[in-house]
């Protein structure tokens, strides 16, 4: 009896080894699938729906964005930073609030993309940019709608 479960064991032992064996070899020579980065970068394919940087694009040389500031409202980490002013309609010579500038502290994002879904007007979507890495974390704050006048107002928090 001892003689047979000795058998056994080492039947089972031998059969789980070549199993794992086999594993190992079937691995080993199919298609590689490791991305040698960056030596890759111009054939590297990021996949859509990966979340880089927060964007606002421009449409026929406008944004869509009207400053309501649902987005700012909607994001958990203060990461957005919505600055508008009154402007006079030409149409009803009335006031109205404009977009002035839509500051995101990149730095401070968690791509949760709650401010994207908040959004009524479609007007900030992600890129799939990833290559993000700045020496200086105020770098990190960008201004998303396309102005002529300079520098961002708004400093990043937990410097
Ligand atoms: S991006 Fe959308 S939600 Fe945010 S302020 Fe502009 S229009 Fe409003
Ligand atoms: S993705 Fe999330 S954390 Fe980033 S700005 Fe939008 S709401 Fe805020």
């Amino acid at each position: 009896m001892g003689v047979i479960n000795y058998l056994k064991t080492l039947f089972s032992a031998c059969k789980s080894l070549l199993t794992g064996l086999m594993t190992t070899m079937k691995v080993f020579f199919r298609k590689k699938t490791t991305e040698e980065y960056p030596e890759n970068r111009a054939t590297l394919k990021i996949s859509e729906r990966f979340r880089g940087v927060l964007t606002m694009p421009v449409v026929d040389g406008k944004v869509k964005c009207i400053g309501c500031g649902i987005c700012q409202n909607a994001c958990p980490n203060g990461t957005i930073t919505v600055i508008t002013r009154s402007e006079v309609n030409p149409e009803t010579g009335k006031p109205k609030k404009v977009l002035d500038r839509y500051m995101y502290d990149h730095g401070s994002c968690t791509y949760c993309q709650l401010c994207v879904n908040a959004c009524p007007y479609d007007a900030i979507t992600f890129t799939n940019e990833f290559e993000d890495a700045v020496f200086d974390r105020k770098k990190l704050v960008l201004q998303l709608n396309p102005t002529t006048e300079p520098a961002p107002t708004v400093e990043p928090e937990n410097k």
